[in-house]
């Protein structure tokens, strides 16, 4: 299972019915790969994910080690 496939089945166990807050439909795309948020200090980086909504193009970040441990059920 590649990261892409991770993410989307990590995303259908952990926020399964995820309604777009600027619009309320559920109509997401998930960006393929990931991100990367620069911390303002240091080198570090948060990875993260985008969800689009394809309804009214707001997008969602979403932490990814957050998701991929909420997945695991931790
Ligand atoms: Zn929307």
């Amino acid at each position: 299972m590649d990261m892409d496939e991770q993410v989307i089945k990590a995303l259908e166990v952990v926020i399964p019915d995820a309604k777009c807050p600027m619009c309320g439909t559920s109509l997401w795309q998930v960006e393929p790969g990931s991100f990367q948020h620069m911390r303002r200090q240091g080198s570090s980086v948060l990875p993260s994910i985008a969800l689009v909504c394809q309804t009214c193009g707001n997008i969602q970040m979403i932490a990814l080690e957050v998701l991929l441990k909420r997945a695991e059920g931790k």
